[in-house]
């Protein structure tokens, strides 16, 4: 009788993919592209920000209201919850734990503030999930000129985009990887070879029988 495992039927942790990145960095244009492949799930954050124009409730964002938004802080609903220029954002817990329970992958797109809780949330099941990617703009000059070309902030805005960028740009080394962004092409290109390296980590895998 053959007693050898079937390496067909091997199980793999969900893997929690934090990125993060200055605004203007290029981020949600990745994240666009990069959920067009389905092999992961996008966990939608809520903010009190107002929605941009093209932006969709459920998709790029829960749009909330601020009484709301407290209300579920108070119930602890959130996984990591954050202040940006000067609006409220954060990640609901259940959609993360729900999915990375399933074996399946969560990306989600926070700040420098919410990765660092996220490191120190103390819970042993989301730190093992955790691959946290930073994405390096190419300087601050560059920054402001792909800001002003999105158009969608003026200029106060935009200076107060930058000041947060070049403090956030101080984290990068608290992050696992660190992309310097180039093309898009190039940074999903780079975030894809992340994903795969982190599929493949043994600790996450189990073989029954091996
Ligand atoms: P924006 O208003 O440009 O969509 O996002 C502004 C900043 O908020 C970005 O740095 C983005 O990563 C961050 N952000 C978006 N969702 C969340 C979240 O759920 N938690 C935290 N901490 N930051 C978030």
């Amino acid at each position: 009788m053959n007693n050898s495992p079937t390496l067909n039927n091997f199980t793999r942790s969900g893997i929690l993919f934090v990125l993060s990145a200055p605004s203007g960095a290029g981020k949600t244009t990745l994240t666009t592209a990069l959920r067009q492949k389905p092999d992961f799930v996008y966990a939608v954050s809520c903010t009190t920000r107002a929605p941009r124009a093209g932006e969709v409730h459920g998709e790029d964002y829960f749009f909330l209201g601020r009484d709301e938004f407290l209300a579920r802080i108070a119930a602890g609903e959130f996984l990591e919850h954050a202040e940006v220029h000067g609006q409220h954002y954060g990640t609901l817990k259940s959609t993360v734990v729900d999915n990375l329970s399933k074996g399946v992958d969560v990306l989600i797109d926070i700040d420098t503030a919410g990765a660092a809780d996220i490191r120190n949330c103390g819970d042993p099941f989301i730190l093992s999930a955790l691959a946290d990617v930073f994405i390096m703009p190419p300087g601050l000059d560059e920054l402001a000129k792909r800001l002003r070309r999105r158009g969608t902030e003026n200029e106060e805005q935009i200076a107060t985009r930058l000041r947060n960028a070049a403090s956030e740009m101080k984290h990068w080394r608290s992050y696992r990887y660190t992309l310097i962004s180039g093309s898009m092409e190039e940074d999903i290109e780079k975030f894809r070879a992340v994903m795969r390296a982190e599929r493949y980590l043994t600790r996450r895998l189990d073989i029954p029988g091996l």
